[in-house]
């Protein structure tokens, strides 16, 4: 089977279409035949080599799978050849003792697919039988591929990680990217009013496509004065944060008494300084979040197949186009998801 490999790191990393064997189940695991493969700023933390483990190359990346049910191996009673199917990225053990408990964006035992292990830039991937969710009706394999992993981080952020009432200030960064764009409309569907920002005007009118009220330009040193003024200098309930780096800060400065700032992704920068001041006088709070859970994926789903959720899909690769698709995302050149389909 045709696989693209990631050779050697480097921007760009050194890629190469090459021909692997066929996928051998192992007993609890199943081949997905890939259908479609949403590319993440992941891939390029992986491509780079900016990844805080070492991965041994070469490396199939690929996370956000949406394929069709292959060979099952011994003692898969849950699925035959044909399913529809999604893989959910961060696979788990199902076993530890937060696994058990249904959090499994904290398992120990933790591992992302296309990172730790071969993924779905490829026409096949071997994933364990539990990280599969069936497609629901309506939910084609593109949108699945454009929604799971981005939109899932984000159901994460707005539901089990922080808490949104209806008439909250909700703040989106970001709202042409993966989290950014599912984050405007989930916030939208529980009620909030929604603030993004964009570096293009292209960006900031797909952002208000999407459901944001107001949508402020990110390369304005004033953008955040911007979202203050915005909501008569109160300034916003919920801030969903994913680039860290120089944001994270400009965004407590966004952030009403007693707000929060949910954070994930710091695709701009992991080290920042922070003035704890206004954080403990104002009650606010800082949330990491990690992923998502079995329940968020599956809610993404669902809110895809019932229409509260669209994927946003700016293009699409086939298979041995996928390094081009890597040069697309890195330029930031980019209105939602770039699709690879084998
Ligand atoms: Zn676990």
């Amino acid at each position: 089977m045709k696989a693209i490999q990631l050779l050697a790191h480097g921007t760009p990393g050194k890629f190469e279409l090459r021909n692997l064997p066929e996928p051998q189940p192992q007993p609890g695991e199943v081949v997905v035949e890939v259908r479609a493969c949403g590319l993440n700023h992941l891939d390029l933390w992986l491509e780079s080599g900016r990844l805080p483990v070492p991965i041994p190359l070469p490396r199939t990346p690929g996370s956000e799978v949406a394929g069709v049910v292959g060979a099952v191996g011994d003692g898969v009673a849950e699925w035959k050849a044909g399913d529809a199917v999604a893989v959910q990225s961060n696979l788990f053990c199902g076993a530890c003792e937060f696994c058990r408990r249904g959090d499994d964006s904290l398992c120990l035992r933790g591992e992302l697919l296309g990172i730790g292990c071969n993924g779905g830039f490829a026409e096949k991937v071997v994933v364990p039988a539990r990280a599969l969710v069936r497609l629901p009706a309506g939910v084609d394999f593109a949108a699945s591929a454009a929604l799971t992993l981005a939109g899932s981080t984000a159901m994460h952020m707005l539901t089990h990680r922080a808490q949104v009432r209806a008439g909250d200030w909700v703040l989106a960064i970001g709202g042409a990217s993966g989290v950014g764009s599912a984050a405007i409309q989930i916030a939208r569907q529980l009620g909030a009013r929604v603030i993004s920002t964009g570096s293009t005007e292209a960006k900031r009118t797909l952002a208000k496509n999407l459901g944001a009220e107001f949508v402020v330009d990110s390369t304005s040193p004033t953008w955040s004065a911007e979202v203050r003024k915005l909501t008569n200098r109160r300034g916003v309930d919920l801030v969903v944060e994913h680039v860290g780096g120089d944001v994270l800060p400009k965004c407590f400065e966004c952030l009403a008494r007693g707000g929060t700032i949910v954070t994930c992704g710091a695709t701009a920068g992991r080290d920042l300084a922070l003035n704890l001041w206004p954080i403990f006088v104002k009650e606010q709070r800082l949330i990491g979040s990690y992923g998502r859970n079995r329940a968020d994926f599956r809610a993404t789903l669902e809110w895809a197949a019932t229409g509260k959720l669209k994927p946003v899909i700016d293009s699409r690769f086939p298979l041995d186009q996928a390094p081009a698709a890597f040069a697309k995302l890195r330029a930031r050149n980019v209105l939602g998801k770039l699709l690879v389909q084998p």
